[in-house]
């Protein structure tokens, strides 16, 4: 299960890079140096250009900025946006397609305003459009298209509002195309376009029979919350043939969920998918376009599986897949070859953004058992679970587990019921975490495949507790509510071979506040390999592909707020530029948003203080010393302060 001891001054910052998995899940974009330091490679692994995160901390350092912080790399998402077109117009050039390719990013993946700003930016020159769910994204989406023709699919429950908005849009140019989730709508759509005397266009968002793996697989298929089933969308085609608008029928729509890591689900959705577009032409519908949704799979695990945090396929055969499926289906019916929308939100922001987070402290399970603590007349239960540890050998090893256990509760036990004394009960700890780490330590030396169940999990009740500054409910939410797994490396001393196993907590008082699930060797396991924290000297993680669900997602439990952000380029001479800097939230900015009013915050406070004057508990002096204190904290960041 452990290497082999390792003599630590062979270990080599490749060992590392193998290790921690990072090429596998980094798409190129990052790698180790020779130095041992994580490097960004924006242009892929290829390209020379590579910047050292160490020396970014560094220069944010310098700049009085302080952990944690959410790094952002704009040229990932342009060079994202750049894979996913470049890999759909290659294969339609490959196989004689005869449609375009037009991709929309799901607002809702990233809402933040940089990340909208810079999709319009760089996916202006593929023409790539927006995905709004609600109002407020609709709104976000017609502020930001910048060029005649963008293409806005609009999802999600729509009231008149919203339809009137859309219908503006397309007066002003923007191809804005209302999905028809669930029957309601079509009345309400074709009224407001009569009224306003402007034609929709519409899709029609189907719910398919065949649905993927993977944790969203409920999103798609039968019991799918959205879209239409083939009664409700027969009953809407003949409303729309009916009221004269079935022409504007163009787009068919289906959402499998996202992260399908099984690309022959995605061939069998789409196939079926083909079936309903041709039959919606049969019907008469002009249709024209076929969108495909979200689901591309981001492969977090670095596994290339169809396990849920991984993917069993490349961008580039997505791509080929998707075009030669359409290509034949279409070829079948003798039907034109439509336009391929696809709505890739995850696979488009996942590698933008890496959090970094600072090891404020360390706890440790050594047990430091004397034996010599253990008197001869020590009660029998303390003398037996001692005897534990020393019988212990390959053989027994799930009996010495049990035995070890026993022990502990029994002398419990007898603490409760008042029959031993706190020491004794003290002592009787030690000695079972002694067991438990001698079990443990003849367990690491044997292949996995022979140890005991049971006893495998020891790994993580025996690790270290390295505390983050960062707060998992704030900044990874889904590695607290789907058990969701994010590539974490120690972003510098590569070059030095990690000595210790550890869990990560957070600094929210939460027990759930950990991370116990991380990627190594492109597997799940239980703990992390890291090094031994210097003095003096800062130990920093990295978490990986956090760039889609996380930052909106996030909460403020105990009300431990944003993160600063910082948006960074490579520069000249592998130094680098800041792009934007966002300041995380201050503590007065966290509880206004629970609604305190930070002046009478402070107004409370001054207050009771100017009380402890007037009480002659305290001089004049002290108390503006003390009222200094708090006005300072309130401005400050939320999270640990040097
Ligand atoms: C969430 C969502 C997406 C994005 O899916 P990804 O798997 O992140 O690409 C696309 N379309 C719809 C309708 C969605 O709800």
């Amino acid at each position: 299960m452990n290497s082999p001891e390792m003599d630590s001054q062979s270990w080599t910052s490749e060992d590392s890079a193998a290790l921690y998995g990072v090429r596998e899940w980094s798409g190129g974009y990052f790698d180790v140096s020779e130095e041992g330091d994580v490097v960004l490679c924006p242009k892929g692994e290829n390209d020379g250009s590579r910047l050292s995160l160490p020396r970014v901390v560094e220069g944010l350092r310098k700049r009085g900025i302080s952990m944690p912080v959410l790094l952002r790399f704009p040229e990932l998402l342009d060079q994202q946006i750049h894979e996913l077109n470049s890999g759909f117009n290659e294969a339609i050039e490959e196989y004689s397609y005869g449609g375009r390719y037009r991709g929309v990013y799901p607002v809702k993946v990233n809402q933040q305003e940089q990340v909208i700003d810079e999709v319009c930016t760089y996916g202006a020159r593929y023409g790539h459009g927006l995905e709004a769910g609600s109002k407020a994204e609709l709104i976000a989406a017609l502020a930001y298209l910048k060029n005649p023709g963008d293409l806005l699919i609009c999802n999600g429950y729509k009231d008149e509002r919203f339809i009137e908005l859309g219908l503006y849009a397309r007066r002003i140019g923007i191809d804005c195309v209302f999905v028809i989730e669930t029957p309601i709508e079509v009345n309400l759509i074709i009224e407001t376009a009569k009224r306003l005397g402007i034609r929709p266009k519409v899709g029609v968002r189907v719910r398919l029979s065949s649905c993927g793996s993977g944790h969203w697989k409920d999103s798609g298929g039968d019991r799918s919350v959205f879209g239409l089933n083939a009664g409700q969308l027969m009953d809407c085609i003949d409303r729309f043939r009916e009221s004269g608008y079935l022409d504007c029928v163009q787009l068919l729509h289906y959402h499998l969920g996202s992260q399908v890591p099984d690309i022959r689900d995605i061939r069998t959705s789409l196939t079926e998918a083909c079936r309903v577009y041709v039959g919606l032409i049969e019907e008469g519908a002009p249709m024209g376009t076929l969108d495909i949704g979200g689901g591309l799979a981001i492969d977090y695990e670095g596994s290339q599986s169809k396990s849920g945090g991984s993917r069993n396929y490349t961008i580039q055969e997505y791509c080929r897949d998707v075009i030669e499926t359409v290509k034949h289906q279409m070829d079948l019916s003798k039907v034109d070859h439509p336009t391929i929308v696809s709505e890739s939100g995850r696979a488009t922001v996942a590698y933008y953004s890496v959090l970094l987070v600072d090891v404020l402290d360390v706890n440790r399970f050594e047990p430091d058992l004397d034996e010599s603590e253990v008197p001869q007349d020590a009660h029998y239960l303390l003398r037996n679970s001692l005897e534990v540890g020393r019988a212990l050998n390959d053989e027994n090893l799930q009996e010495c587990y049990n035995d070890a256990f026993y022990y502990r509760d029994e002398i419990r036990q007898l603490f409760q019921a008042g029959a031993l004394g706190l020491r004794d009960r003290s002592l009787g700890e030690k000695i079972f975490w002694d067991n438990l780490s001698k079990i443990w330590k003849l367990c690491s030396q044997m292949d996995e495949d022979e140890v005991p169940e049971e006893l495998l999990g020891l790994e993580s009740f025996l690790a270290d507790i390295y505390y983050g500054n960062f707060s998992l409910f704030q900044s990874l939410p889904d590695a607290w509510a789907i058990d969701q797994v994010f590539p974490v490396v120690p972003i510098e001393r590569l070059n030095e071979e990690p000595s210790r196993r550890a869990i990560l907590s957070d600094i929210t008082c939460d027990c759930d506040g950990k991370v116990d699930r991380f990627v190594e060797s492109g597997r799940i396991r239980r703990t992390l390999a890291v090094h031994e924290p210097r003095d003096q000297e800062k130990y920093l993680l990295g978490v990986f592909l956090v760039g889609a669900y996380q930052e909106t997602l996030g909460d403020l439990h105990n009300l431990l707020g944003d993160t600063h952000v910082v948006s960074v380029r490579m520069g000249k001479g592998g130094d680098f530029e800041v792009d934007r800097e966002i300041e995380g939230d201050s503590i007065a900015d966290v509880l206004s948003y629970v609604e305190y009013d930070p002046k009478q915050v402070s107004s409370r406070f001054r207050a009771s203080v100017e009380r402890a004057v007037r009480s002659g508990d305290i001089d004049v002096d002290e108390r503006r010393s003390i009222v200094k204190t708090f006005e300072d904290t309130l401005r400050g960041y939320t999270y640990f302060e040097e």
